[in-house]
């Protein structure tokens, strides 16, 4: 099966570096690494964190015989992302300047017919089949904890202050155990698609389906980070795109489909709990910039405890109203 991997990435409009970084690598025929890392954290931190990721990610594949990997992909992937981590927290252990950088990772092992994909932070994967596009990846924010709690409905999410918090990412906090997306099946015509949320908050999904699904795999990196650059480029664009096979004909023919649920046929070696509830922009004209931060396991138990907590506010103002009127009533109108 023949395949193609195409990458671009691009500063936006409103940024003044592009912190982020990405690297794809082929290994053999049959066996490639792609990785997405959107860094953070003051002025150089962001872009130095991500660039450690990419660059840590790609020395481990040569620290073991690829024999090894190809044997046990999701070891390889959780060994590289925490030696990233590792990476990331020694370099702002010892230079001062960049104590407050992070890094998320996004990153595919395919192997064969089978994509491998794990993450930590907001940066996604995507795989597209047929017309159909997926999020097969689950944000790592603070309103994406409160979607899956049922605090927060999807719609709201984009409008939520906390949409650009991170509950995860590299070199912020204690030991961010990657997280893996099901183990996907790969049929001719099926893409991976990686991304930072430069790419991911300001395009539809089914904006990005339309484009991959109906364009070739070379031209539409570059589509995509046109795109969009043209709905705001509020944050740095990369896009990593893994093409199993050529579309077959008839692909301008799919209906697109947003979110239906992942392919069964997929092997699923570490089980996902619930299904994913993806959130995006509800229109691209209301995306808003959020500077991507972090919050500490602490601060992200008392933000879930403040939204629990909201819904006494207008109990208590009623109450106090009451009693100022109950006051005045009866100190004032019965002293008159
Ligand atoms: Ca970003």
């Amino acid at each position: 099966m023949t395949h193609g991997i195409h990458s671009q990435t691009d500063i936006g409009k409103m940024r003044e570096e592009n912190q982020d970084s990405m690297a794809t690598r082929v290994l053999a025929d049959d066996f490639s690494l792609l990785v997405v890392a959107d860094g953070m954290g003051g002025y150089a931190g962001g872009s130095v964190a991500s660039s450690l990721v990419t660059s840590t990610m790609l020395s481990e594949l040569d620290r073991v015989a690829v024999e090894v990997f190809r044997e046990s992909p999701q070891l390889y992937l959780r060994a590289a992302i925490l030696a990233a981590n590792a990476a990331v927290n020694r370099e702002a252990r010892e230079k001062h300047e960049l104590r407050d950088m992070g890094s998320t990772v996004v990153a595919s092992v395919v192997i064969g017919d089978h994509a491998y994909v794990a993450h930590v932070g907001d940066s996604r994967a995507y795989l597209l089949r047929e017309g159909v596009i997926r999020q097969i990846t689950e944000d790592h924010t603070v309103v994406q904890d409160l979607v899956r709690a049922g605090y927060v409905s999807p719609e709201d999410a984009v409008y939520h202050p906390s949409s650009g918090i991170l509950t995860r990412c590299l070199g912020q906090m204690d030991m961010p155990d990657p997280v893996f997306a099901e183990v996907i099946q790969l049929l001719p015509g099926d893409r991976i698609l990686l991304c930072s949320d430069g790419l991911s908050g300001m395009l539809e999904d089914d904006e990005i389906a339309e484009v991959v699904f109906h364009e070739t795999a070379g031209d539409a990196t570059a589509i995509l980070v046109g795109m969009a650059n043209e709905a705001g480029g509020f944050d740095n664009i990369t896009v990593v795109l893994f093409a199993y096979g050529d579309l077959p004909e008839g692909a301008r023919s799919w209906p697109l489909v947003v979110g239906t649920p992942l392919y069964r046929e997929s092997l699923s070696i570490q089980p996902i709990d619930e299904p994913t509830t993806p959130f995006k922009f509800a229109t691209r004209d209301k995306a808003k910039l959020h500077d991507t931060m972090t919050l500490s396991t602490a601060g992200r138990e008392e933000r879930a405890d403040q939204e629990r907590m909201a819904w006494l506010w207008p109990i208590l103002i009623g109450l106090a109203i009451i009693s100022i009127g109950l006051f005045v009533w009866y100190f004032v109108g019965t002293g008159s």
